[in-house]
């Protein structure tokens, strides 16, 4: 995965960025962020041109965009070759969401064996072209932002917003869930209820939303900077008494794709099979858990 905010958002290229908006593998909830903006949709249409919103207008265009946002995975082998393509037509291409930045729920197939699960879903199998692998935009192109979550924060996709506007660097924290907790004066369902909870190895931007509703954190907004999982997941076998599968299926989440959360599933398991196929490896024959 690539850094939080890999590169400053430079200056746009005209008066009015032209925006695009590109769809793979993913539920459109990220997307419907954008629409859900409501108080700012107005002064975001002002100070953009979107020339590419299938969710949202009829219009189309094919660039070239100033802005794209992607949102979803590379799950079929048509997108091998779309995502390249639009990266050509792109001057800042920023990815939205679990799916696109970590490669998504989907992505738990990468330690399952994808033609059993075709087959157990599908009445014919056949007609469905997907990869093996469901891997996360920054895996084929060069990405210059990347906004985080299952779906994304609107607060966070403003200040991105607002950074490419002015041309300066968008101020997205890198800290941990916790870090939000205390701010908030949030009581740690950790220590109060014994609950397991990923926030302190996940990246903050949600404001905490779980643990403000007594639930633990489930890491949807992936892993923050040298987070130390192999610490927490040590932890969590030993205070909770947990079976070590039982912390595996803790990472197995919308960022189980993630490093350091894919070694955590792969090491502890919590998947069928709970050991990644290699690329190019036919998944599902690797035989149990590591
Ligand atoms: S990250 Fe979550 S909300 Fe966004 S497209 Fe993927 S599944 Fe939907
Ligand atoms: S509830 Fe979770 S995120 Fe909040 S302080 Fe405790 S461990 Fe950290
Ligand atoms: S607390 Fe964790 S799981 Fe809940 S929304 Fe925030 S990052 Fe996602």
């Amino acid at each position: 995965m690539t850094a939080h905010v890999p590169a400053a958002a430079h200056a746009p290229a005209s008066a009015r960025p032209r925006v695009g908006v590109a769809k793979f593998a993913s539920c459109d909830g990220c997307q419907l962020t954008l629409l859900d903006l409501e108080d700012e949709l107005l002064s975001v249409v002002e100070h953009f041109e979107i020339i590419d919103f299938p969710e949202a207008t009829s219009a189309r265009s094919a660039g070239p965009y100033d802005v794209l946002f992607v949102e979803g995975s590379v799950s079929e082998p048509a997108h091998l070759e779309r995502i390249v393509e639009l990266r050509r037509r792109t001057r800042h291409l920023v990815t939205i969401g679990a799916c696109a930045t970590a490669g998504g729920i989907q992505a738990l197939r990468n330690w399952a064996d994808h033609d059993a699960f075709r087959a157990a879903v599908y009445a014919h199998p056949e007609f469905v072209h997907s990869l093996a692998r469901s891997t996360p935009i920054a895996e084929h192109v060069a990405v210059d932002a990347e906004l985080r979550g299952c779906p994304i924060d609107p607060g966070q996709l403003v200040e991105l917003l607002t950074a490419l506007t002015t041309g300066r660097r968008p101020q997205l924290r890198d800290e941990a869930v916790c870090m939000e907790c205390k701010r908030r004066g949030v009581v740690c369902v950790m220590v109060s209820k014994g609950m397991p909870c990923l926030g302190q190895v996940t990246q903050t931007g949600c404001g905490a939303i779980c643990p403000r509703f007594g639930r633990g954190c489930y890491g949807c907004f992936g892993p923050r900077e040298q987070a130390n999982a192999a610490g927490l997941a040590r932890h969590l076998q030993m205070a909770g008494d947990r079976p070590r599968e039982e912390v595996g299926r803790l990472f197995a989440g919308f960022t189980a794709y993630s490093e350091p959360f894919r070694s955590m599933v792969t090491e502890l398991g919590g998947t069928r099979t709970g050991r990644e196929a290699a690329p190019g490896e036919p998944a599902g024959t690797t035989g149990g858990k590591a």
